[in-house]
């Protein structure tokens, strides 16, 4: 925990969010300010900047949050539509909220390559 991360106050309930998933490794909530119908956020709960930080050791948990946006997409109904996986990393990336995160985008039509 990172006591001025706030993505790790949403982890801790200590900041309000929109919960649609949980486990003992990850989060998933609603993003404040959506892109599209649906826009959710996946985060582990152990504190990683970015994925300028992933070590050899976050191997498994990168899969999961990524297997995990996964499942929410299929468990939602727009998996066979089609939806939209960012990871955000630094600066020139467009990362605004250093606790890694995964947006999991869905409920429209995305275009490449993306502004
Ligand atoms: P990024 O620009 O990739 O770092 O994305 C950060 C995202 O976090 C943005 O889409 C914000 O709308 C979202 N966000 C920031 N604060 C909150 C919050 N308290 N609850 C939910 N989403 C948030
Ligand atoms: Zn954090």
């Amino acid at each position: 925990m990172v006591s001025d991360c706030i993505f790790c106050k949403i982890a801790a309930g200590e900041i309000e969010s929109t919960r649609v998933y949980e486990d003992d490794r990850c989060i998933a909530f609603e993003d404040l300010n959506p892109q599209a119908p649906t826009h959710l956020l996946v985060i582990p709960r152990e504190h990683i900047s970015s994925m300028d930080e992933a070590e050899e050791g976050h191997k498994e948990l990168l899969g999961h949050l990524l297997f995990t946006a996964a499942e929410i997409a299929r468990e939602k109904g727009f998996a066979g539509r089609g939806y939209r996986t960012v990871i955000n990393t630094n600066s020139a990336g467009g990362q605004t909220v250093f606790h890694l995160h995964v947006h999991l985008l869905g409920g429209r039509q995305f275009v490449f390559p993306p502004g």
